[in-house]
């Protein structure tokens, strides 16, 4: 491959959020070319893109047509149009990840059976066509409650998730083509991401523990380093190095994973990217995981994961109730607390629980790090 830094090699990114904002930002840390695609002119990457192209990354032509003027393309999001992905790799461009992992990762279904076909523990699960199939197989009882069905394509942030408990939530089944897997009660969600290079380099962060917002169904607060047991981390390191290398990924993969009742760690869900769960390593590891995902699919080294602070990542939703051109209020008394980092991701309109931004809090110890966490989604609210 040409010479990537400071070059004329241009990197293409299909999506423009916060994720492809900050792997931008990233790679302008390295003087390398950003070429963004995102059909919202005021996507998050916008304005640190060296070039921002407007379009949809869900539309053959459109990708089709970006990807002419780039050198090697990566994804900030999965939900892209793999039938492009596909045809691009085919004609030898570098695509990274690849057409098979985002194929097998967009399909839940898929992904499941990658997880079950490799060893990969995950709740067991079963696949159905439709509601109709879900409600003949709890009749002929092959199949019990309380169960979670998820759909098969297009899930995101926990829509596409229903999670059934009695009779009463069966009106809800999704009719779409989906999984049905078991429930795993009062479990605890961790997060491994792991990268691996076009040489088969792997390397991992530590992993970090998910606290959820019940409302909203979205990650509200991530504890780093997860207060689990050294085994269980060394353990979930392992499988999440395993689950690239059976997917064979080059690029970012962040896994999830429950911890059930009896301490067993099962896989949720991969995704083939940057992450929510890897804010915290812009401030608080020697390499962040933007930095990661370039070594990665540039295919240089892996850089060290090593933690340089305990830290707490809290997400800034648009407040309950407000919809409208964000303003920012107790900005000044956050940005007064000691250890506090913010990013904001320049969202122009706020609505109830978008993501508007989040905070990194680093302090000696995460119990330290979470106290000032609770007191910085007290004071900072991102209201119209
Ligand atoms: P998404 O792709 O939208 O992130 P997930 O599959 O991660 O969807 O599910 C969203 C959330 O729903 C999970 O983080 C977890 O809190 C809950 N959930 C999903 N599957 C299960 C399960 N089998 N048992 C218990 N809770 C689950």
């Amino acid at each position: 491959m040409r010479q990537i830094i400071s070059s004329d090699f241009r990197l293409g990114i299909l999506g423009g959020g916060q994720l492809g904002k900050m792997l931008c930002q990233a790679a302008s840390a390295w003087d390398i070319t950003t070429c963004v695609l995102d059909p919202d002119p005021e996507a998050s990457a916008s304005g640190v893109a060296s070039r921002f192209t407007r379009g949809s990354f869900r539309d053959y032509e459109t990708v089709m047509a970006f990807a002419k003027d780039v050198d090697l393309l990566t994804v900030e999001i999965e939900g892209v149009n793999i039938e492009a992905i596909e045809e691009l790799e085919k004609s030898g461009l570098p695509v990274f990840p690849q057409y098979n992992c985002l194929r097998i990762i967009r399909d839940k279904g898929l992904q499941k059976m990658l997880y079950r076909d490799h060893g990969l523990p995950t709740a067991d699960f079963k696949l159905f066509e439709n509601d109709d199939q879900i409600r003949n197989a709890l009749n002929e009882g092959v199949l019990r409650m309380p169960f979670v069905q998820k759909t098969r394509l297009s899930g995101y942030d926990g829509q596409g998730v229903l999670v059934v408990r009695t009779n009463n939530d069966l009106p809800k089944l999704f009719a779409a083509p989906s999984l049905v897997e078991d429930f795993v009660e009062d479990a605890l969600e961790i997060a491994v991401i792991v990268s691996r290079n076009i040489h088969g380099e792997v390397s991992c962060y530590p992993a970090v523990e998910m606290v959820f917002n019940p409302k909203a169904n979205l990650v509200e607060s991530l504890l780093s380093p997860a207060r689990i047991a050294d085994h269980l981390a060394d353990e979930a390191a392992r499988l999440a190095k395993a689950t690239a290398e059976a997917l064979g990924i080059v690029g970012l993969l962040a896994v999830e994973f429950f911890i059930d009742k009896n301490g067993c760690l099962l896989i949720n869900e991969s995704a083939p990217r940057p992450h929510n769960s890897g804010h915290h390593t812009i401030e608080s590891a020697i390499t962040s995981q933007y930095e990661q995902h370039l070594r990665a699919i540039f295919g240089y080294h892996p850089g060290s994961t090593q933690l340089t602070s305990p830290a707490v990542m809290v997400n800034i939703l648009g407040s309950e109730g407000s919809i409208g051109p964000v303003v920012y209020k107790g900005l000044n008394e956050v940005l007064g607390m000691e250890g506090v980092k913010l990013h904001i991701y320049g969202k122009r309109q706020t609505r109830p629980y978008r993501k508007m931004g989040h905070a990194t809090i680093l302090a000696a110890t995460v119990e330290e790090a979470l106290e000032k966490a609770g007191r910085v989604l007290k004071t900072l609210k991102a209201e119209a």
